[in-house]
């Protein structure tokens, strides 16, 4: 990991911690930004910088990383660092992520899919969720003071294998800014048709590719754009009249 980031004033409200720079835009840029437009204070935690990609280099992802969470509103990104392409959810690995959850004190942690195409993806997802316990271990040898995430949330959108989400989030009116974060990503993305999880159709440019799966899941809600989030944990709401999304 990096050791020259100090700890920031205040805690996060939420935190995006995923395996490449780009996962974060790709999967819940919208959900950054609405949170970001909230007022809440937002972070995305790269775990690697990426340097296995065949295009472009580590240098130039960071500078477009810094570009799009300008573009999200997000006010804290970091790189921990580890090894693009033999991402573990290792002991040491565990340790190092959670010494940065200490440091940053999000209350909601978001990850990947449990599973995934990309191993780094697949280990991510297991990391996160084993050093999310790790960080409230009293006991745990560490420069910081012991700390746990309240939730740890899964994104599925772009994903084959997962069970329908446990919700979808409204993205409507953030989707031009998360368009906008994932395009900053030239050096991945520019003039392709499919990236990573999200699978070419035809000729279709990947900008058209990721709307029409949102626009998927918007409909799941009755609105124009969504994306789908998954929790072990069961969902309440305060009242039979307070469930949204209309029936019939
Ligand atoms: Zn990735």
């Amino acid at each position: 990991m990096s050791a020259t980031y100090s700890t920031p004033d205040q805690p996060l409200d939420l935190l995006a911690v995923f395996a490449h720079p780009d996962d974060a835009e790709l999967l819940c840029g919208g959900a950054l930004a609405l949170a970001a437009e909230r007022g809440e204070r937002v972070g995305i935690l790269d775990l690697t910088r990426g340097e296995m990609g065949s295009r472009g280099t580590p240098e130039l992802r960071a500078k477009e990383a810094d570009a799009a969470a300008e573009i999200l509103g997000v006010s804290l990104r970091w790189n921990a660092g580890l090894p693009d392409g033999r991402l573990e959810d290792s002991h040491d690995a565990r340790r190092a992520l959670a010494n940065l959850l200490r440091m940053l004190r999000p209350g909601v942690v978001v990850t990947h899919w449990l599973d995934g195409r990309h191993p780094d993806h697949r280990a991510a997802s297991a990391l996160v969720r084993s050093s999310v316990f790790l960080a409230g271990l009293r006991k745990l040898e560490s420069p910081h003071a012991p700390f746990r995430p309240r939730k740890v949330i899964h994104s599925i959108l772009f994903r084959e294998d997962a069970p329908p989400p446990s919700f979808v989030l409204d993205v409507t009116a953030v989707m031009d800014r998360k368009m906008r974060a994932v395009a900053a990503f030239e050096s991945q993305f520019g003039g392709n048709r499919g990236a990573g999880e999200v699978y070419p159709g035809g000729d279709r440019a990947l900008p058209d590719q990721i709307r029409a799966q949102m626009a998927h899941w918007g409909s799941r809600i009755r609105v124009e754009y969504g994306e789908p989030f998954w929790t072990p944990e069961t969902l309440s709401f305060p009242s039979l009249t307070d469930v949204p999304v209309s029936s019939l």
